[in-house]
């Protein structure tokens, strides 16, 4: 690990100064990541700014429609959230999922969507919910943030400080586990609001995306097999040590089946 000057952020407009008054600058908001990479000497930034004491950061607000979690607030949280177990099953089962006891502990849904692994669950709910994310600047539609491999739409020093989901009338999610670190090989979250169907595939790619093809099959028949036959190129997609592209590809069609059969039991 690098030297590093540690700090607690007192507001977000106080993590924000700190960040511009930085050489480079580093938000933690769990560190579960984000120590790992310090660690191993893949980052080296000269400030890491703690927003774990920022006051009014956590918590989960369920009215009408929507579903907002803000950005510090744990995936163990979200798990155990009997308003959100209500309100969107998919997505308290999604953070249920994530890791282990003390990753979903640490973990946070801001540090997750901000950092945009190819394997994290939390993007393909963003994308398959349609949600919006809230930052210290601005409102970011779920279509327009995943960018590419731990790539956002967020600029240098933006930070989330919420995630607001639509109810959906109905919503499932399947992931295929990588059986160590249960991160996604591929995950998939379906959901129907009205005419509004979305797919969003996590883990298959290099950042979460949809599947048109299949949400127009889903609008005329929400049924897992209304998507059986619907293969996704593989040209694109990811292949490590895990699986090859092939079987990512093979892997959508399948849990894309599974989370439409879940919303609809
Ligand atoms: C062993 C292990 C297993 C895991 N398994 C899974 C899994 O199955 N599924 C899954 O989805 N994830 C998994 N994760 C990831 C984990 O769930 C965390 O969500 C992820 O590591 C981010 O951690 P964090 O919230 O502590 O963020 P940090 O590590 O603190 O930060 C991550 C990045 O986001 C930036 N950041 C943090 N908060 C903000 C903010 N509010 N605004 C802007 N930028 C911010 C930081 O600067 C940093 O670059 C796993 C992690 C580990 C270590």
């Amino acid at each position: 690990m690098y030297e590093f000057t540690y700090s607690k952020a007192s507001s977000v407009d106080d993590a924000a100064s700190q960040f511009g008054a930085a050489e480079e600058g580093k938000y933690m908001s769990g560190g579960m990541t984000l120590l790992p990479t310090l660690k191993q000497r893949l980052a080296r930034p000269s400030n890491v700014i703690d927003l774990a004491q920022v006051p009014d950061m956590a918590g989960i607000d369920v009215s009408g429609d929507t579903v907002s979690i803000k950005a510090m607030t744990r995936h163990a949280a979200v798990a155990a959230s009997a308003d959100v177990q209500g309100a969107i099953p998919a997505l308290a089962k999604l953070a249920g999922g994530i890791g282990d006891p003390m990753v979903r502990n640490r973990g946070t849904i801001g540090g997750s969507i901000a950092n945009n692994d190819p394997a994290a669950d939390y993007p393909g709910s963003v994308v398959g919910l349609g949600a919006t994310i809230q930052t210290n600047k601005r409102e970011i539609a779920a279509d327009d943030f995943f960018l590419d491999l731990f790539e956002t739409a967020l600029e240098e020093g933006e930070i989330i400080t919420k995630v607001t989901y639509p109810v959906p009338d109905r919503a499932g999610y399947m992931k295929f586990p990588n059986p160590a670190s249960r991160y996604c090989i591929v995950g998939v979250m379906v959901s129907q609001k009205g005419s509004d169907i979305r797919v969003g595939v996590t883990g298959a790619g290099a950042c979460a995306f949809r599947v048109p093809e299949m949400e127009a099959a889903l609008a005329s028949s929400f049924t897992p097999d209304a998507v059986a036959d619907i293969k996704i190129p593989d040209g694109d997609l990811n292949s490590d040590i895990h699986a090859s592209s092939e079987y990512r590809a093979h892997l959508v069609t399948v849990m894309a089946k599974r989370a439409v059969a879940e919303a609809i039991a």
